[in-house]
């Protein structure tokens, strides 16, 4: 698609071709790009012979969310974090839940502009523990990505990543050095399931995951959403939760969560309660210690459990903290046992609210 480019921010992972075509280096989609046009993610394009970054500084809006919504459990509980988003994806799902913004092409969605600083700011006065890049991936956005996490470090403000994990070893490495805390999709467990529904590929997915939990101190939870008929029978969840036990242990807690129809997956019926609670006894059984169920009203399946003695240590009512059973290092009261995670002194009190906020308010 070629369309005018107005905006463009130099960057660096991309590499002249002998036909004279540009090609991006920054997820393994490898656009080959002729002058003035748009890779799949539709934010990156070829200017001038190099691939700028078209939606630098430029946001689709904020909000201050609960962590428990991106979904992290096992990282600073009951906090707010102010989240945002900009525009595109460099996946292609038939079942996206999020396709407002992901499938947009009006620069009309990025209607918040929003320096590092300023968001760093913003997160700083609202009380917020962290900054969220969510909403859309930030892999297609990883220069302005890196340079509010930079800007949030300088300010004592954690860094959290939401994505499909649809990235490059090189870029994957750089990002991942300002993250603290990541929710990495893992959609499928079949290269079909990937290849048809998403466009994308799985092992560079799964090479994310490794590399993630063995290379770095990023904190990693894991979202699957399970879609009726697609990717929810035993034996690919079967396969699915021993490959995490097997490559990334037992400890890296998995959301399992409801698909509704939407996008161009609008014949198949959403999620019934039992698919979820099947998928969390088999990943139990299969010895994952974290097992949770979302997007359905489940107290039982959205709380914490020590894996030791069985205690229940955060208690969940959709986003709302009800118990808190561990202690100042965030071991469980009962038995001392460590619950796996980032836990510092007190549970946080934000609730289940969700605050859209004005950037410019804070400019
Ligand atoms: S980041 Fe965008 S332009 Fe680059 S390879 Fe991926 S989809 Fe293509
Ligand atoms: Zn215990």
């Amino acid at each position: 698609m070629e369309i005018e480019i107005t905006s463009a921010t130099p960057t660096r992972y991309w590499h002249l071709l002998d036909d004279g075509r540009v090609q991006c280096d920054l997820c393994p989609r490898f656009c080959k790009l002729h002058e003035g046009q748009r890779g799949l993610c539709f934010v990156r394009g070829n200017q001038n012979s190099r691939v700028v970054l078209t939606t630098y500084g430029r946001s689709s809006g904020f909000c201050v969310d609960p962590i428990e919504k991106k979904p992290l459990n096992h990282f600073l509980p009951g906090s707010p974090v102010l989240s945002f988003g900009t525009a595109g994806c460099n996946l292609a799902c038939k079942f996206c839940q999020n396709w407002d913004i992901s499938k947009s092409r009006e620069m009309d969605t990025l209607a918040d502009e929003a320096s590092p600083e300023t968001i760093a700011r913003a997160a700083e006065e609202l009380g917020c523990r962290s900054v969220a890049y969510t909403y859309n991936d930030p892999v297609i956005f990883h220069e302005y990505a890196i340079d509010v996490a930079k800007a949030c470090r300088a300010r004592g403000i954690r860094n959290v990543a939401v994505t499909a994990g649809y990235v490059c070893p090189e870029p994957r490495a750089e990002f991942y050095q300002y993250m603290d805390a990541a929710n990495v999709d893992l959609k499928g467990f079949t290269e079909d399931f990937y290849y048809k529904l998403t466009g994308g590929h799985m092992e560079p997915v799964l090479d994310t995951l490794k590399y993630i939990k063995h290379e770095t101190d990023v904190w990693l939870e894991i979202t699957t959403l399970l879609i009726p008929g697609k990717n929810d029978s035993d034996q690919e969840l079967n396969e699915l939760t021993q490959w995490i036990a097997r490559e990334l242990g037992p400890d890296v807690p998995l959301h399992f969560s409801a698909f509704h129809p939407d996008w161009k997956m609008l014949d198949v019926p959403a999620t019934p309660i039992e698919t979820l609670f099947r998928a969390r006894e088999l990943a139990v059984n299969n010895g994952l210690h974290y097992v949770y169920t979302g997007n359905v009203h489940d107290k039982a399946g959205q709380s914490t459990y020590c894996h030791h003695c069985g205690h229940l240590l955060i208690g969940r009512d959709w986003y709302e903290l009800s118990q808190w059973n561990l202690d100042a290092t965030g071991a469980c009261s009962q038995c001392g046992t460590r619950c796996a995670g980032v836990f510092e002194g007190e549970a946080g009190s934000w609730g289940s609210r969700r605050l859209p906020v004005r950037l410019r308010d804070y400019a």
